[in-house]
Order: structure tokens, then C-alpha cells, then sequence
């Protein structure tokens, strides 16, 4: 009872701007020099595509430090209320503020809504108006589906009431009666391996292929529109976020693309940036992380860590860091300068890709532990 009253409550609270809300400051912000919008007069300014790796972008006449964004990583431009929806195929839309993306679909028994970022917040339920006012379909949202539990993707959850049907993992409502945030109600409805949801005579299928960017995520797949939602496996025209999204479970993030691949997807709905993805997105991400795993096996095998005991004597901790940080910024190097132009912001987060696919694929389960291994 007790968690039934503080859902209620936080409702409310959103509901009527107390708290929740958006501040008006960052809403304009997003609104008005966001990501896509920002991004998309930088490339313009600069002429697009990278020519040459070393030139850095200028963001307001500044030098940023990076490269430019390629035209081909943004999506499209975002209206004044800061979001963009549209049509994914037939009753299946995405909605995206630049950085996440949702996705839901409109039947006639009402709206089924896949995740609720945080960052779009209140754009959601305006954009899904927008969407059903056009098409003669009722705008509640009866069903919501969560992608996983992490706060970032379905942080605003709370937005569509506590009677909408919330389905998620089995191991999602345990993480989320953990959290045991107001914003994240736990699913009811929960799944172990598969589960066909309709609505409407329209059809989502969900299904869980065991534990790769979090022990929970799953795979969202709409055979009739053959749109798959996967979020935080593929980043569509970017390297892929810090650490490879943080994941946590690296070896098995790296198969869940190729999980991925054996759903015969013509659409991707990816959960972060501002546009949609294409197959030819997703093997561009598949190559990136196959080089980086190529050069991680090659630096454990080549790189020697005496300097680094000899530098830093009984600080155990230095020594390891040294090895780490020249080890990441061994294998990013050639990396960072294949995919500059190619994929966004190669050279913001592939020395932070590197080390993670250095210190979980190859040492730390894939065994290969190089001058740390067993002691002749
Ligand atoms: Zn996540």
C-alpha cells in the first residue's frame, strides 16, 4: 500500500509540474540548440563528412576538440516543443529528442508505448496526440513495454499512470522493486523467455535472449511493420557510448548483435540519437567492435609492462592503470582513425571502448591475461 500511495503521489507531482517536470530553462535548450539541431549547423559549417581526421569541429565559433559529426549520423530536425515523431510502418511511430528514443503503436483498443526517457519526458504523450489525432485512433496508452529497467530509458514511466499494463522481464521488476523509484513503476505482467503481446489485433513480440547490456534488456520485435528495438546494443551512425553503453555484460552485448542480426529487421529502433537505424548501421558497429577486439588480443600479447614497475615501484594500483590507459590507447589509435568520418565521435569515446573490450573480452572472460597470466 505504502508503494501504491508514493506512485500516486509522484504522479501527481509530475502531472502538476512540482516535480518531474522538465525545468523550462533545459526544455528550451533542447528545443532550441539540441543535439540534432546544434549538430546539424556544425556539420553544415564544416562542410559535412569529415575530410581531414585531424580537423576539429567549431561549435559557436569555439573549437570543440572533436571531429565533426557526418551529416549521415544525425536525424531529422526537431519541432519547438523539442522532439521529432514519425512513422516507423503502419501503426508503429518512434518519437526522439536527439539523444533517446521511444517508440509505440497506435490500435484501436488504444496506445501500446515501448519505454518513456526521461529526457523526452512530457513530448511523449504530445507526441503521441499528434500522431492519434491524425490517424482517428484513441490517444490513451493502455500497454507500456519496458526495453529494460535503467532510469535514463524509462524514467518517465510514471507520466502514463498507474493503470496502464507495465510488461517487462522477469528480472526487470525484481530491479525495479529494488530501485523502488516512483518514476520506474514495476512491470505486473512479466516474462521469462517469450511473450506475444496484442492489442488491438496489432502484435508486439517479446523476447529475451539472456543477459547482455543489462541482465534484463530484451528484444521489442514487430513482425508486421519488421522493425526490432534493441537499446543500448547498437548506436545507428555513432561509436557506440562510453564503455560500450556501460554494459554489463560485455562478451554477451558483443553476441547480442549478432542476435540481433538473425531478426529480419528492416528498421531499427536503437534507443539513443535522432535517427533510426539500418542494417548497414548495424554491420558498420559490428566491424568497429570486431577491430577493436582484433587490436585488444594483439596489445595483450605485445604490450610490456615493465616501465610501468619500474615507474611506479609498490603502487600496484599505478601500474595497472598505467598498462590500462596505454593498452586502451594502443588499440584505439588505428581504430579512432579507420572510423573518423565514418561513425560519430570515434574520437570522443573509442579509447573508453577500447579498454572495456581490453579488460572484459580478452582478460577478464576471455582469459587472456598476456604478461599477468600464470607465473613460470
Ligand atoms: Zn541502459
Amino acid at each position: 500500500m505504502t508503494h501504491q500511495r508514493s506512485e500516486h503521489a509522484a504522479e501527481a507531482r509530475a502531472m502538476t509540474g512540482e516535480s518531474g517536470a522538465p525545468p523550462a530553462s533545459r526544455r528550451a535548450f533542447l528545443a532550441g540548440t539540441g543535439a540534432v539541431a546544434g549538430a546539424a549547423a556544425v556539420a553544415a559549417l564544416t562542410g559535412g563528412p569529415l575530410a581531414q581526421p585531424a580537423r576539429a569541429a567549431e561549435v559557436g565559433g569555439r573549437s570543440s576538440g572533436y571531429a565533426p559529426v557526418p551529416k549521415s549520423a544525425l536525424g531529422p530536425p526537431l519541432n519547438a516543443d523539442g522532439y521529432f515523431v514519425g512513422q516507423i510502418h503502419g501503426d508503429l511511430y518512434w518519437v526522439t529528442d536527439g539523444a533517446y528514443q521511444a517508440m509505440f503503436l497506435t490500435t484501436e483498443e488504444g496506445v501500446v508505448i515501448v519505454d518513456a526517457p526521461a529526457t523526452i519526458g512530457h513530448n511523449l504523450p504530445r507526441a503521441i496526440d499528434e500522431v492519434t489525432r491524425a490517424n482517428g485512433r484513441p490517444a490513451t496508452v493502455t500497454h507500456q513495454v519496458y526495453s529494460h529497467s535503467h532510469s535514463d530509458h524509462i524514467g518517465a514511466s510514471v507520466l502514463f499512470g498507474p493503470d496502464v499494463v507495465r510488461i517487462g522481464h522477469r528480472e526487470c521488476r525484481t530491479l525495479l522493486l529494488r530501485d523502488n523509484d516512483p518514476n520506474r513503476p514495476a512491470p505486473t505482467v512479466t516474462f521469462e523467455d517469450r511473450y506475444t503481446l496484442t492489442v488491438g489485433g496489432r502484435r508486439l513480440d517479446l523476447v529475451y535472449h539472456g543477459p547482455n547490456h543489462s541482465p534484463d534488456t530484451i528484444f521489442i520485435w514487430a513482425p508486421e511493420q519488421q522493425a526490432l528495438m534493441l537499446v543500448d546494443v547498437f548506436f545507428p551512425g555513432w561509436v557506440p557510448w562510453k564503455q560500450l553503453a556501460v554494459s554489463q555484460d560485455i562478451p554477451d552485448w558483443i553476441k547480442a548483435q549478432d542476435v540481433a542480426m538473425s531478426y529480419p529487421w528492416q528498421t531499427l529502433v536503437a534507443g539513443h540519437l535522432g535517427r533510426l537505424g539500418t542494417r548497414a548501421d548495424a554491420e558498420l558497429q559490428i566491424a568497429y567492435v570486431a577491430d577493436l577486439l582484433a587490436g585488444a588480443r594483439h596489445t595483450v600479447n605485445n604490450l610490456d609492462p615493465t616501465p610501468f614497475f619500474k615507474q611506479y615501484g609498490d603502487n600496484a594500483w599505478a601500474i595497472y592503470k598505467a598498462y590500462l590507459d596505454a593498452a586502451s590507447a594502443q588499440i584505439a589509435a588505428p581504430v579512432t582513425a579507420r572510423y573518423l568520418g565514418k561513425l560519430a565521435a570515434a574520437d570522443v569515446f573509442t579509447v573508453d571502448n577500447a579498454f572495456t573490450v581490453f579488460e572484459f573480452s580478452v582478460r577478464e572472460d576471455g582469459g587472456m591475461q598476456g604478461p599477468f597470466g600464470i607465473h613460470p
